[in-house]
């Protein structure tokens, strides 16, 4: 991978926020900190366009904080809140959704999502966590451990999911007018997740599908019966081929170029959990889900998730991976790929 930008890059180890950065003629990088998290910011996309209009991909974390950062941003460059005409979000997690109800009060502002973005947004946190509390029962854990699970749930604060209704609906390959964005739906992170590309400057806008930094989560969102978020994502990686060669905006860390190199290294890290819990299912095809997690590889070490509210989503993980695997993904996958050589 080629680093693009020293700013968001230097910003991103050292956990800061980078400042704001023209990327091409009119289109701005604008960083919307995210306090207390682990990747300490969301990189919105601001195009300020000729015509007098602001197009927004992404305008990060509610609060009044977020809307200074967009005033001040605007009228340093001569225009206000009042000429957000559009905000496209690429997905519904808080960091990138999250002002988007505000931002359009202030402006009138059309907010667009992918359609299968919105009936997540519909479904709510609580559905969400109603949801996983059900699944616990389903994952074999041992009586006291799954009682902690769920005290731990019950003190968690998981944040509200921002509950809104976009006034356009979005599919795969649509155009959003004036913009020269085109939709890629890249579902896996969530159901209804999307790129954006910009076909005019070879800029692909990937949100948290594809991340220099870290490996993204997968499943983070509701799921269908016929939908298997592992299964989604990998096509999803492969969907971005096209775009190879494009430059590389994503929702948190840095620009850069490299997209091949970085879609392998995110399949390489899906394909090795697979076989991982493939090789276990092996030995014990019914064994559960505890079972199986017990035996993963954890980056934090199984005795810290324990004790860690992300159990629960190790747990969700593991129990996706599983049904994949019974699936028969891995005959499916390709061979995990050779790393690629930076260059
Ligand atoms: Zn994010």
């Amino acid at each position: 991978m080629r680093v693009l930008s020293d700013n968001q890059c230097e910003a991103a180890a050292a956990h800061g926020v980078p400042h704001h950065e023209e990327v091409r003629e009119g289109l701005w990088a604008v960083a919307v900190p995210m306090p207390g998290s682990f990747l300490s910011y969301t990189l919105s996309m601001v195009m300020l366009h000729a015509d007098g209009q602001v197009y927004v991909i992404d305008p990060g974390s509610e609060g009044e904080a977020t809307v200074e950062i967009f005033r001040d941003f605007l009228a340093s460059h001569g225009r206000s809140l009042a000429d957000i005409a559009t905000i496209v979000v690429t997905h519904s997690h808080p960091d990138h959704l999250g002002s988007a109800a505000r931002l359009r009060e202030l402006s009138g502002a059309t907010v667009v999502m992918h359609a299968r973005e919105q009936e997540e947004v519909e479904g709510s946190q609580s559905r969400l966590i109603a949801q996983l509390r059900e699944q616990v029962a389903a994952w074999g854990m041992p009586e006291a451990e799954m009682r902690g699970l769920l005290d731990m749930m019950d003190r968690a604060d998981y944040g509200e999911h921002p509950d809104i209704r976009a006034d356009l609906l979005v599919r795969d390959g649509d155009e959003i007018a004036e913009t020269g964005w085109r939709v890629v739906a890249t579902p896996g992170h969530t159901a209804g997740h999307m790129c954006l590309v910009d076909d005019m400057r070879k800029l692909l806008f990937s949100g948290d599908h594809v991340l220099p930094t870290v490996n993204p989560g997968i499943g983070l969102s509701g799921s269908r019966d016929n939908e298997n978020a592992v299964v989604d994502f990998l096509a999803s990686l492969e969907r971005l081929e096209p775009f190879d060669d494009y430059e590389v905006c994503p929702g948190h860390g840095y620009r850069f170029y490299g997209l091949k190199e970085r879609r392998l290294e995110q399949a390489a890290h899906v394909h090795k959990r697979a076989h991982e819990v493939e090789t276990i299912l092996a030995r014990d095809p019914d064994l559960s889900v505890w079972g199986i997690a017990e035996q993963l590889t954890w980056s934090a070490g199984w005795q810290t998730l324990l004790k860690s509210t992300l159990l629960a989503s190790g747990l969700a993980q593991t129990s996706m991976y599983r049904d994949a695997v019974r699936a028969g993904i891995t005959s499916r996958m390709p061979p995990a790929p050779a790393p690629v050589k930076s260059h």
